[in-house]
């Protein structure tokens, strides 16, 4: 009998999440997989002696063993914290200024205000306000998302009017700075632009310049991975998806691959299975789409199957950004070419408006560039006296989706030799140490992910999509979504989103 409790489509980190812990609540659950691999972004490849990350720079919500965040906790209960050997990242990263000077932050509030008062000795006050404020800001967020938890059925207008005015006061961070841009924030602290790009160089990592992007998820990731530590792990992303889909197996789930689903099946207007791409047909209580909404909607459902409601609830998001990344094996150490911390970011002006209205050209020239060593924390991630480098910059899909064929190889590899140019200025002598080189394009993501315009965070991250408003809520009874276009995109915020879902359809269900 193909039924099931629950159907997930794709085993990225939204689907094998909700998997594992609906397996884990006993329920019957079936994961479709199109690729012949199971973690969506959270994967790796072969090229030469070299294992390359595709997307893993950095872990959120890991803890320590002793201190536990959230994600170390769920996968304890998959039964796979222990089959993975977890890399501590002591530095969360470098930013390297346009004057050639730069700051190196650590993964601790105690260490990173000390430093940042010693580097910007006339802010002090303001550094030490600043991080106060972030932690009373993720503090409340937190409080508020329980209290929301545990409230049931529409507010009444009386419970709406009390709320209103007690909001400002039982969570006065929150109703302060919930709404606010990056931009607004740092320029009420501080005055040195530089500090002010120490404080939000994630930016050119996260695809949106301060001015749009939320200060809300910045604050949330500054507490977390200051709080949870950056983690990395041995073997790419990819052994950590393994594992949990072979935690999903052993709890009695299912996980198909090479095999996709091309129909989402509706009946008076409810989900009620899915067609794979072999025309078989599935049924389930609940369907839970890892992909986009838009393909989900868009590839799966008829136009006239699709309410007119999830139109028009989708129309305000924009497609976010995608990436052009050189995955790059050198045939020395990291010490050798002068790489000393694992994550930098690097700018070549302090104009984040105009850098990111670069972003939408077809090539990379000043583009901030972000660049990982995975070597410098565990030199176990390549072979003995090599390193692994991926480095690369944020680009829209639009203008690689147009070009032919022969253009887009042309164009790819003139991106990859930009990029390499730019390394090579910062670390004399790079180019000669390569002995591997792969370069993914916006067209590599769209091929892999089937994500529209090659995005790699799903939706835009600005203002109109973070804490209180991602586009989360599915408009057709029975279906839900669990991926990085609904939430917060990363794999921690994730896995916990998934988690968090599954619980509540195993109750339903
Ligand atoms: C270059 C890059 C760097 C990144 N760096 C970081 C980082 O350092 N830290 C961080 O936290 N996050 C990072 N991210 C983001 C993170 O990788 C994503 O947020 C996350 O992996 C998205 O997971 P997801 O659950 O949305 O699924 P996805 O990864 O989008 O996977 C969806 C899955 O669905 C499958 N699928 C699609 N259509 C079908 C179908 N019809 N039937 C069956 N299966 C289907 C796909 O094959 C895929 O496996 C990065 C991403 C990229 C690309």
């Amino acid at each position: 009998m193909n039924e099931y409790d629950v159907i997930i489509i794709g085993a990225g980190n939204g689907g094998l999440a909700s998997a594992a812990t609906l397996a884990e609540l006993d329920k019957r659950v079936l994961v479709f997989e199109k690729h012949n691999i199971p973690g969506g972004c959270g994967t790796s490849f072969r090229r030469g002696r070299f294992e390359f990350e595709v997307a893993l720079h950095q872990l959120s919500s890991m803890g320590t063993p002793e201190k536990p965040g959230p994600l170390r906790e769920q996968f304890r209960r998959y039964g796979i914290e222990s089959e993975i050997e977890w890399i501590e990242i002591k530095e969360l990263f470098r930013v390297n200024f346009p004057d050639g000077t730069g700051v190196s932050i650590p993964a601790d509030r105690k260490a990173c205000e000390a430093y940042l008062m010693e580097q910007f000795p006339a802010e002090k006050d303001a550094i030490l306000r600043y991080f106060e404020t972030v932690y009373a800001f993720a503090d409340e967020s937190a409080k508020f998302a329980d209290a929301s938890a545990k409230s049931t059925g529409e507010p009444g207008a009386l419970k709406k009017a009390v709320m209103k005015l007690l909001f400002p006061k039982m969570y006065p961070t929150l109703a302060r700075y919930g709404l606010k841009s990056t931009q607004e924030v740092l320029d009420e602290f501080f005055t040195s632009p530089k500090l002010q790009l120490a404080l939000s160089a994630y930016w050119c990592f996260m695809g949106m310049p301060p001015e749009r992007f939320p200060w809300s998820i910045l604050a949330k990731c500054t507490n977390i991975y200051m709080e949870d530590k950056p983690f990395y792990l041995r073997g790419t992303s990819m052994m950590m998806n393994q594992a949990i889909m072979e935690s999903i197996r052993r709890m009695g789930g299912e996980v198909r691959l090479n095999l996709g689903v091309k129909k989402l099946l509706l009946e008076s207007g409810k989900a009620v299975g899915v067609v794979d791409d072999n025309g078989m047909e599935y049924r389930a209580k609940k369907i839970v789409s890892n992909i986009s909404p838009l393909a989900t909607y868009g590839a799966l459902l008829e136009p006239e199957e699709v309410p007119a409601v999830a139109r028009e609830y989708l129309k305000p998001y924009t497609v976010g950004i995608s990436a052009i990344t050189c995955f790059i094996g050198l045939d020395c150490t990291p010490e050798e070419i002068g790489f000393t911390t694992s994550f930098t970011l690097n700018y070549e002006s302090f104009d984040a408006n105009k850098d990111f209205q670069d972003a939408y050209k077809l090539l990379p020239e000043h583009d901030p560039l972000v660049a990982t060593c995975y070597t410098v924390d565990d030199p176990a991630v390549s072979p003995k006296g090599t390193s692994i480098i991926t480095a690369g910059t944020l680009k829209y899909g639009t203008e690689w989706e147009k070009l032919s064929p022969e253009q887009y190889y042309e164009m790819k590899y003139e991106a990859g030799r930009r990029i390499v140019a730019r390394l090579e200025a910062m670390y004399p002598g790079f180019t000669s140490h390569i002995e591997e080189m792969e370069i993914a394009t916006p067209l590599t993501h769209m091929r892999y992910l089937n994500h529209p315009g090659g995005a790699i965070y799903g939706y835009e991250q600005d203002l109109l999509n973070s804490v209180f408003f991602f586009p989360a809520e599915s408009k057709i009874p029975n279906l839900e979504f669990a991926s990085g276009w609904v939430n917060a995109c990363g794999f921690g915020p994730n896995y916990l989103f998934a988690d968090k879902l599954a619980k509540r359809i195993a109750r339903e269900v």
